[in-house]
């Protein structure tokens, strides 16, 4: 019995190998059909040069190229060879790279062409003997390399222990870590979702995600190949496009901003979608107002989900009744959901005791999508797991009584003032209901008195003019005085990692000095 991911994928091919696996949409490549049996050649080439290079076992295929089928492929030759495939995000500058590969040390690293002269001299100081380019129209030497090899290879016997994938952390909260993930929390992860979401034999999926991240990958993809679905395949998110491809698809997974950036194409109507079943958000918290309008707009309750790439996926709000928590059918927004199937969630205090129903605490889960550990940082890893096998997430959040999790913010968000708890998540939610408010960031700063204390930093709609004072008083009519952020700023931007995220440490340093 293999548990090699590929060959777990393949089983799930449709019988018809000539049907269109991918067809692409937009860009150098567009309109290109790739057909499962292509996949599978294709990935059978790659694997074979992987093969051929007798690289030792556990090797790190280090990859850092813009969005392409090309890029998919390689992921599945990486996976059906044994190696670990390590994806990068493609807006990483040389000091990044230098960074992960040094920590990394992969045996190999694919890069754009473009890039190639200073990806490689990297590549080489850090003791990587091969270093190929792949671009997103189909040229590079990784390609020209593999066309000399077989299509036809035999995936590797796997265990569901065996790594995988070392994904990187997006740096939201600091340097980001190595997650180790097997062949096994992978698959695990894949087969509870498309259970989950009902997949069905006739979805098609919208993939307009980047591919260096679990969204794109994990969720998307083997998603829609767990379940032997086409894919309509951007390389790059584009609005019109996207709502253009609505009446011949099923199923889209976005990004919070993928939807507000969707909300904005007028062609957005309800007779648009009407041929879709279901749209998922997933890697930041999703706005209630997005999530309004997008019901109003198109008739469509987004389903919102919760992950990292250390889990995979921990929560979904349901797909259809969920037996488990009464038949609960809603998905409610400004939650996450349920825990999914297989996987235990708990919230508990500092001293890892469950809290009452209700309750704000640290989210911790165990199951099989559970990672080995951050890639050589045992301390680390040991210091982030319970002694009976718990991973501390590092998000707050509650369980109501239904079932459903909310999250609240991360632990390192949280602000103590006066010794009282303030999460930010609850702030900024009164905040941007407030009159021509598009977005908020609360965080806290050292404070003489209070020990902390929480600064605002707020963003206009466009068009707009926000006062500062006036935030501020609106506020102390409806939350409690620890609570009243002690500055507030109004600003153009709020600093954000490269998927988007609100970097508050960055505040946090911004502010610090304000009190001292
Ligand atoms: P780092 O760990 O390097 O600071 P990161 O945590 O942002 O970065 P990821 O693993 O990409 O890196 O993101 C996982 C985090 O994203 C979760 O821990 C959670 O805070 C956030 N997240 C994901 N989905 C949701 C959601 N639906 N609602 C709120 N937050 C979410
Ligand atoms: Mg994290």
């Amino acid at each position: 019995n293999n548990h090699n991911l590929y060959a777990a994928l393949r089983a799930a091919f449709p019988a018809d190998l000539d049907s269109t696996a991918v067809e692409t949409v937009g860009g150098a490549t567009a309109g290109l059909r790739y057909s499962w049996r292509d996949l599978e050649r294709a990935s059978a080439m790659m694997a074979n040069l992987l093969d051929s290079m007798k690289l030792p076992e556990g090797s790190r295929i280090a990859v850092q190229v813009e969005k392409s089928v090309e890029a998919l492929v390689l992921y599945l030759a990486t996976l059906r060879a044994g190696h670990v495939f390590l994806p990068l995000n493609t807006a990483y500058q040389a000091g990044e790279i230098e960074y992960f590969i040094g920590n990394a040390e992969p045996a190999v690293v694919v890069c754009s062409p473009a890039n190639f002269g200073w990806v490689s001299k990297i590549a080489f100081k850090a003791g990587t003997r091969h270093v190929f380019t792949l671009g997103d129209d189909r040229t590079g030497s990784l390609l020209e390399r593999a066309a000399h090899h077989s299509d036809v290879h035999t995936p590797v016997q796997s265990m569901a222990g065996d790594l995988g994938v070392i994904i990187y952390t997006s740096g939201t909260t600091g340097r980001s870590k190595g997650a180790m993930l097997s062949h096994g929390n992978m698959l695990s992860n894949a087969r509870v979702l498309r259970e989950y979401w009902g997949w069905q034999p006739n979805d098609v999926l919208i993939h307009a995600l980047p591919i260096f991240h679990v969204h794109g990958l994990f969720v998307a993809i083997h998603g829609a190949l767990i379940n032997g679905s086409p894919m309509l395949w951007l390389n790059k998110f584009e609005p019109r496009a996207v709502v253009e491809l609505f009446p011949r698809a099923t199923v889209f997974m976005g990004v919070p901003t993928l939807y507000t950036r969707l909300l904005a194409e007028p062609g957005l109507t309800k007779q648009q979608v009407a041929r879709m079943r279901l749209f998922v958000s997933g890697s930041a918290p999703l706005l209630i107002e997005t999530f309004d309008e997008w019901k109003q707009r198109t008739g469509h309750t987004i389903l919102e989900r919760y992950g990292m790439s250390e889990t995979v996926m921990i929560t979904s709000n349901p797909y259809a009744a969920d037996a488990r928590f009464g038949g609960a059918s809603e998905r409610r927004g400004g939650t996450v959901g349920f825990p999914l199937p297989g996987n235990e969630l708990r919230v508990v205090d500092d001293a890892n005791q469950p809290v009452p129903v209700g309750e704000i605490g640290a989210i911790q889960v165990r199951g099989p999508n559970v990672f080995k550990g951050y890639w050589r940082m045992p301390e680390k890893t040991a210091e982030e797991f319970t002694a009976d096998g718990f991973f501390k997430t590092g998000d707050v959040g509650r369980v109501d009584d239904r079932g459903y999790v909310s999250i609240v913010g991360r632990s390192k968000d949280l602000i103590i003032s006066g010794g009282y708890n303030v999460y930010p998540a609850e702030v900024e939610g009164y905040i941007n209901e407030m009159a021509g408010v598009a977005e908020s960031a609360l965080v806290g700063v050292p404070h003489p008195d209070f020990g902390e204390v929480g600064v605002a930093v707020v963003i206009a709609k466009p068009g707009a003019s926000v006062n500062a004072d006036e935030i501020v008083s609106g506020l102390k009519a409806r939350l409690a005085n620890f609570k009243i952020p002690k500055r507030c700023f109004v600003v153009d931007e709020l600093p954000r990692n490269t998927m988007g995220k609100v970097q508050k440490n960055l505040l946090r340093d911004r502010y610090k000095g304000l009190f001292a």
